[in-house]
């Protein structure tokens, strides 16, 4: 099959485009590296069934190649990257995506949308359930991202009402493992940071706001027997092993073993603008993903966390190098 990835240099693209030349697949990875990054798919530059193109889908989607599948990952996901990038999130899940689409409609290539739990707001209605229409502040600074997903999600059903596109939507909650940025600011990469360097960490407010953390494998195996289903609903991916914020500190630094000194800081405070409308609570009901998918994540905790840590020391010596 020829399959575009777009955002295919970002974190879950590059394991998605790894995961589809395993498969034998012919692989386009579309990035504008705003977020992305060349490194992450540095391995696959020269692949016979691999090709890069640098191209911004807010202008313009388009490839010569035949389509099979259009897979569209594009976006900044973490707060610090859709935060610092506002306008461009906007953009990426409104132009960007119908751009994309587009391009899918006229190669009758089926569709994958990448949506986020993050459309379900703060959730007043927990575990969240694929059937929860969210509690999303349109105007907080969070909404440039939840409303950009939300107009995708809406798109993406037009596309499929309107012209019977063969449509698909995975609602994405919090995934972790290499090729994170390391400067993201998401929790994951700056605890894994914190702990190899020996500092604090950072834990904001009292720690007991949670989430559930999916190991990227399980994601990517989720994400592609969504691609191949038959289901236009949207569908949960996620773990549905739900922590505090205080527990995964103490996880993380339990996985980065004895010589790590670093204590945990409560109430060490982000910018209050990056916390406002943090979901207080997070965890996806995967009943779907179950029965249609026959999906469940596999990796734990631990075993995610150590491979997180193999990557991160080696990409801290390499910006230290
Ligand atoms: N968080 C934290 N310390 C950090 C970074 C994040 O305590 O150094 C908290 C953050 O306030 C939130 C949770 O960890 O409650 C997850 O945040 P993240 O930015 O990873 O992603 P989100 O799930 O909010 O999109």
């Amino acid at each position: 099959m020829n399959i575009l990835v777009t955002g295919g240099a970002g974190f879950i693209g590059s394991h998605v485009c790894d995961r589809l030349i395993a498969e034998g697949h012919f692989v386009i990875a579309m990035d504008n590296f705003i977020t992305g990054s060349r490194r992450n798919v540095a391995h696959l530059i020269g692949h016979p069934r691999f090709r890069l193109v640098e191209q911004d889908i807010i202008k313009a989607c388009w490839v010569d190649e035949p389509l099979d599948a259009v897979m569209n990952l594009a976006s900044p996901a973490s707060p610090r990257g859709y935060l610092d990038n506002p306008i461009e999130t906007l953009l990426v899940g409104s132009h960007g995506t119908y751009n994309a689409l587009e391009l899918a409609r006229l190669k009758g290539a089926r569709f994958l949308q990448a949506s986020t739990s993050e459309v379900y707001g703060d959730p007043l209605e927990h575990p969240q359930k694929e059937s929860y229409w969210g509690h999303v502040n349109p105007i907080g600074v969070r909404s440039v991202y939840d409303e950009a997903k939300r107009f995708a999600e809406a798109l993406t059903m037009a596309y499929h009402r309107k012209y019977g596109l063969q449509t698909r939507i995975a609602r994405i909650f919090n995934t972790y493992g290499p090729r994170m940025s390391l400067d993201d600011g998401r929790v994951v990469p700056n605890f894994v940071r914190q702990a190899l360097n020996n500092e604090p960490l950072t834990v904001y407010g009292d720690g007991s706001a949670t989430r559930a953390f999916c190991y990227v494998s399980d994601l990517v195996e989720g994400l592609l027997r969504l691609l191949w289903s038959e289901e236009v609903r949207p569908v949960n991916l996620g773990n549905p092993h739900e922590i505090t914020i205080l527990e995964f500190a103490q996880a993380v630094k339990w996985a980065a073993g004895p010589a790590c000194t670093s204590p945990i800081l409560i109430h060490a405070q982000p910018s209050a603008e990056r916390i406002a409308d943090d979901p207080q609570r997070r965890r996806p009901d995967i009943t779907r993903a179950r029965e249609v998918l026959g999906w469940e994540p596999k990796v734990s905790l631990e075993e995610g966390l150590r491979e997180t840590f193999t990557y991160f020391r080696q990409a801290l010596e390499l910006e230290k190098a």
